[in-house]
């Protein structure tokens, strides 16, 4: 059986086969705790089930345009004139299955065979793949200074005669920060000067801490958003914690929205109908909602780098928004995969590997779920890990003793 080179060139998901395991774990009763979780954990916002669960009532759920539903349509235009201080045509809109396909719409579009993509390091792990899927070269911009902001010199360096685009995910999945207004100014200008595309993934905007204000590419160039270079995505996922529903969306110059129309069309013809009515409801309804869980966040991210002063050797930049932290464990082994393995197999643990990212020797921690396996979860990397943490541990119901310094 001979397989496409482009497909088996896709990197597997560098969580499957953790959770994978830590779910065979669980089903057999072991107190697994997963610290590698992407996903907030409230339940899904009430005007959003009322908003879906009409449609089901009444039987209506047939295709919509392509394009997305114009109600829905309606309330991203309201959602942008709030949050990024722009009135955009519905032309400018495409609602896409999760902020995932608005990228590859995105990538499909714009990319010909050998343009590159720069990325910055770390960087969320579809990117790469998603740019080898759409036959582009992803190229990895790692700050110089060891930190996780970068310098905008060192992003011109990488740009070349192929460069198409930037991408930005800013708050940053894994490290959690937040770059600087000067950056993303800096940013903008220089690409709406070059004619380079700057996408920009906004999908974590809304949860930011310590007061920090997150401020929108827009807010940078005086261009209209036909004329912009300018991409940014979003969706209801993160903020909202509704990931299930697989709706994000995309603002972007009417002549890339036509020919990505096109590209929706012939892959799934539109996002499910009754999942975008419930994201609707979402943005038209209580939002109240986004702050209570960027609260509880922000309260979680507190917990978890409170626990992580336990370690002597951890260096960790402290997250501004989402919900994961980056620390560099390098003190502790250079291996991240291993050491993860290590982790759930003496721990029961679940981390992710920072090779995903960019960054070996670094793990992503998630602070999404409860306080009690946040403050657990570390206690136990630490009794793996550091030769400092007391020998003893309780485990669920078992005593452990450390026998591996
Ligand atoms: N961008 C980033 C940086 C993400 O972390 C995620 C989700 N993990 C996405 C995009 C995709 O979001 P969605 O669930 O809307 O497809």
């Amino acid at each position: 059986m001979s397989l496409s080179i482009q497909a088996r060139a896709i990197a597997p998901s560098p969580t499957f086969a953790l959770i994978e395991q830590a779910s065979i774990l669980r089903a057999k009763g072991e107190p697994v705790i997963n610290l590698g979780i992407g996903e907030p954990m409230n339940r899904t916002p009430i005007n959003a089930i009322l908003s879906s669960s009409a449609k089901l009532r009444v039987g209506d759920v047939k295709y919509s345009r392509v394009d997305g539903m114009p109600s829905l349509k309606k309330a991203v235009i309201r959602y942008t004139e709030e949050n990024y201080g722009r009135v955009v045509a519905p032309e400018n809109i495409i609602i896409t299955t999760g902020a995932k396909q608005s990228l590859f719409n995105i990538l499909y579009t714009l990319l010909n065979p050998q343009d590159e993509v720069i990325m910055l390091a770390p960087y969320w792990v579809s990117y790469p793949e998603m740019i080898k899927m759409c036959y582009g070269v992803p190229v990895t911009v790692v700050p110089e200074d060891g930190s996780f902001y970068h310098r905008i010199e060192d992003i011109i360096q990488s740009v070349g005669s192929y460069t198409k685009a930037i991408i930005v995910n800013s708050p940053n999945n894994p490290s959690g920060v937040m770059y600087s207004a000067e950056f993303i100014s800096e940013l903008v200008e220089y690409c709406e000067s070059k004619g380079i595309y700057l996408i920009m993934d906004d999908i974590y905007h809304k949860l930011v801490f310590d007061r920090k204000v997150w401020q929108p590419g827009y807010a940078f160039t005086s261009k209209d958003i036909d004329n912009s270079h300018i991409i940014a995505v979003n969706g209801i996922s993160k903020s909202y914690g509704m990931t299930g529903f697989r709706i994000g969306w995309l603002i972007a110059p009417r002549k890339l929205i036509l020919i990505m129309t096109n590209v929706q069309a012939q892959m799934t013809s539109n996002p499910s109908t009754l999942l975008q009515a419930g994201a609707e409801g979402a943005l038209t309804g209580q939002q109240a909602i986004i702050e209570n869980l960027r609260l509880s966040i922000e309260n979680n991210r507190n917990v978890i780098m409170s626990e992580l002063k336990a370690f002597n050797d951890l260096k960790i930049v402290p997250p501004d928004g989402t919900f994961y932290v980056l620390p560099d464990f390098r003190a502790y082994g250079n291996n991240s995969a291993k050491m993860a393995q290590n982790i759930l197999d003496k721990a029961l643990v679940v981390t992710v590997p920072g090779t995903a990212f960019g960054m070996e020797g670094f793990l992503r921690l998630s602070y999404a779920g409860s306080i009690k396996d946040l403050t657990e979860g570390i206690e136990r990397i630490r009794w793996v890990l550091d030769p400092a943490a007391p020998n003893e541990i309780y485990i669920g119901d078992r005593k452990l003793i450390r026998d591996w310094f």
